[in-house]
């Protein structure tokens, strides 16, 4: 078996000189001058019968990639077993508790800090990771208090939604392995994707996985549109990526001088 697309930043050969990634030594890295460091945050669950299990790690494993590569930043491995205990029912997912993913996080950060990291941009992929919004919130405070010069910021894959307004068909409702994901994992790796297997809609609120497994809910597994996927449109929306988390950085930094000038 080939090893799929996202395999492929891991080598040296794929990265553009001024990216670091796992594969470079400790002098490329003392040779860096980049303070940046970002972590693309997967899940290992199951995406229905179309999609691998591995899918929120292979998509956002690619759209980090490319951010990465336009802030000339450190690009982490995939962090890919986190909070997928919504999926637990379904063999093949592997889960982390979210308290467990925030101290992953945590050390994570404050590590990077040690090492002269002074920015860790968190990629998450995957809705079920949202007690990440709480951790960051209090660790920027921590740091902050502990006179350390380390931020962390939270990117989310969804952040193309408002613009994805003419390229999908389904702009609501389509939340696990639907037209988005399943348009993503045709441009990155089709030879992955199966033919999605039909089931009802889906018609109660997404927080009802507070309560119900996924599966029991959705019949396959997937919660969305798969069937109104396409290779074209999961380029125009991995092309929108790095615009979308390049503008919101560029917002936080403009917010950040205009409090410093007042
Ligand atoms: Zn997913």
């Amino acid at each position: 078996m080939r090893p799929p697309e996202s395999a492929r930043h891991y080598t040296l050969k794929g990265c553009p000189p001024l990216m670091l990634t796992m594969f470079h030594t400790r002098n490329d890295f003392e040779a860096h001058s980049s303070v940046t460091a970002v972590l693309p945050i997967g899940a290992i669950e199951q995406h229905g019968s179309h999609l691998p299990v591995g899918t929120d790690t292979i998509i956002v494993g690619e759209l980090a990639h490319r951010l990465a590569e336009r802030l000339d930043a450190y690009l982490l491995p995939t962090l890919s077993i986190t909070a997928s205990i919504e999926h637990r029912k379904s063999k093949g997912t592997v889960y982390l508790k979210a308290d467990t993913l925030a101290l992953v996080i945590r050390d994570i950060a404050d590590s990077l800090r040690v090492t002269g990291y002074r920015k860790l941009i968190l990629v998450n992929g995957h809705g079920g990771n949202w007690i990440l919004k709480p951790t960051i919130r209090q660790l920027n405070r921590d740091f902050e208090d502990a006179g350390h010069a380390m931020e962390v910021i939270l990117i989310t894959t969804g952040i193309v939604n408002k613009r994805t307004v003419g390229i999908v068909q389904h702009t609501e409702g389509d939340i696990h392995g639907g037209e988005k994901e399943t348009s993503l994992m045709l441009h990155f790796c089709e030879e992955h994707v199966k033919k999605p297997v039909q089931q009802p809609p889906t018609a109660v609120p997404q927080d009802f996985l507070d309560y119900f497994d996924a599966v029991d809910l959705t019949g396959d597994g997937y919660w969305g549109f798969p069937e109104a996927a396409s290779k074209e449109k999961g380029r125009l929306i991995a092309d929108l990526f790095a615009d979308c988390a390049v503008d919101y950085l560029d917002q936080i930094e403009r917010v950040r001088k205009s409090l410093k000038t007042e």
